[in-house]
């Protein structure tokens, strides 16, 4: 981001840091003509040649907002902070309107273990040791089985138990090598990873590893066997995994992950046309507003995160704030230098 306002700046364009818009200005006919921004030294009005882009981010802090369009999100941590839903309050006073609900969340922890870690169907485990969810279930949809685990300090909080041969067992592609920089203190200088937020853990024993893990070690045994004789049965009658995702746990060492899953964006604001223009209650365009980012549309189209590609809302929104401008600046989608791929490609393609 540095790296693009500083080209951006090269260009001519002008930031404004620490000056949060706090108020649209609109002429007697709705139409947005600029907005006033506050600093330290007070306020600062800003008219718009051509129009308002709203890019203020998602709501995930904004508690009353999150009560309202997103309750099951209330008792999960979020990763980020200040996205108090300023742009999307705006573009609601301006006359601009809610998507309906479901507004997708992407609850995720890719921290504690390697990402590709996420996508196998290792037994789960709360914090007293006891299996509560069907595995299969994706990461994005974690926080639904955890909403139930009432008892939690945070109901973030869960395990992931699985043994040394989980490569050849899950046809992994995460190598020992990998799953050792995300042990704390293990290496002394991992790679790649936050070291505050690493939490992968092995033990020799299930009893060590439940003693590292901090769960009653009684219950993590007995999961264990259980979870064993499921797989020599064919048949999950706890949860009801597929017999084929079921493996059993038997040679060690045997890891754990501390999973903590928080909200990482809610990806839902303000109805949006296909140019970004902020639509009012009769589906008609603001004159002069537009809102892009996770502050506009329903990326997922009332889904969830899950059952859209990965790593694809930055990218949609980069998108959408050109778009947004191009149109604001002419009128039409036409980008004056598009992006070709010959030109490009050098970035991406070996
Ligand atoms: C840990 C983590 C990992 C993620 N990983 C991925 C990933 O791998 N791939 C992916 O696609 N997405 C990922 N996301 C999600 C993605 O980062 C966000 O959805 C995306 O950045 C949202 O973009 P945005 O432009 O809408 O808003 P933001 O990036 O949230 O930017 C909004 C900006 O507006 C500012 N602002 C707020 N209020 C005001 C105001 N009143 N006036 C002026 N400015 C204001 C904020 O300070 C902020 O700088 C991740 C998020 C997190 C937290």
């Amino acid at each position: 981001m540095t790296r693009l306002a500083n080209a951006a700046e090269a260009e001519g364009a002008q930031f404004f840091y620490d000056t949060p818009a706090v108020q649209l200005i609109q002429d007697e006919s709705g139409a947005v003509k600029g907005v006033i921004g506050k600093n330290e030294s007070g306020y600062i009005k800003f008219n718009a040649a051509k129009a308002v882009i709203i890019a203020a981010g998602d709501y995930q802090n904004n508690e009353s907002l999150v009560e309202r369009y997103s309750p099951d999100v209330v008792p999960f941590q979020r990763k980020q902070f200040n996205r108090t839903a300023d742009g999307i309050l705006l573009c609601i006073l301006a006359g601009g309107r809610f998507v309906p609900v479901n507004h997708a969340k992407t609850m995720h922890d890719m921290d504690a273990a390697p990402m590709f870690m996420t996508s196998y169907p290792f037994m789960a485990l709360n914090d007293e040791g006891k299996r509560f969810m069907n595995e299969e279930i994706p990461m994005e949809s974690w926080d639904l089985s955890l909403i139930w685990n009432k008892n939690a300090e945070d109901r973030g909080h869960f395990f992931r138990i699985f043994d040394n041969e989980f490569q050849a067992k899950y046809n992994a592609r995460t190598s020992i090598a990998s799953l050792e920089n995300y042990i704390p203190d293990y290496l002394e200088n991992p790679t790649g990873v936050y070291p505050g937020l690493v939490d992968t853990h092995r033990a020799d024993t299930l009893e060590e590893l439940a003693e590292i893990l901090g769960i009653p070690a009684e219950n993590l045994i007995a999961s264990v066997e259980a979870w064993n004789q499921h797989c020599a049965d064919g048949l999950d009658t706890e949860f009801g995994v597929a017999k084929d995702k079921m493996i059993p746990i038997d040679t060690p060492p045997y890891w754990g992950i501390r999973q903590w899953i928080r909200c990482s964006a809610i990806n839902a604001g303000v109805e949006v046309d296909g140019c970004c223009r902020v639509l009012d209650a009769n589906d008609e365009p603001i004159p002069g507003l537009y809102s892009v980012g996770s502050g506009a549309g329903n990326i997922c189209g009332g889904l969830e995160w899950n059952l859209y590609q990965g790593g694809l809302c930055c990218g949609s929104y980069i998108t959408m704030g050109r778009y947004a401008g191009i149109h604001a600046a002419t009128g039409g989608l036409e980008p004056s230098n598009p992006a070709k791929y010959d030109e490009i490609k050098k970035f991406w393609v070996k």
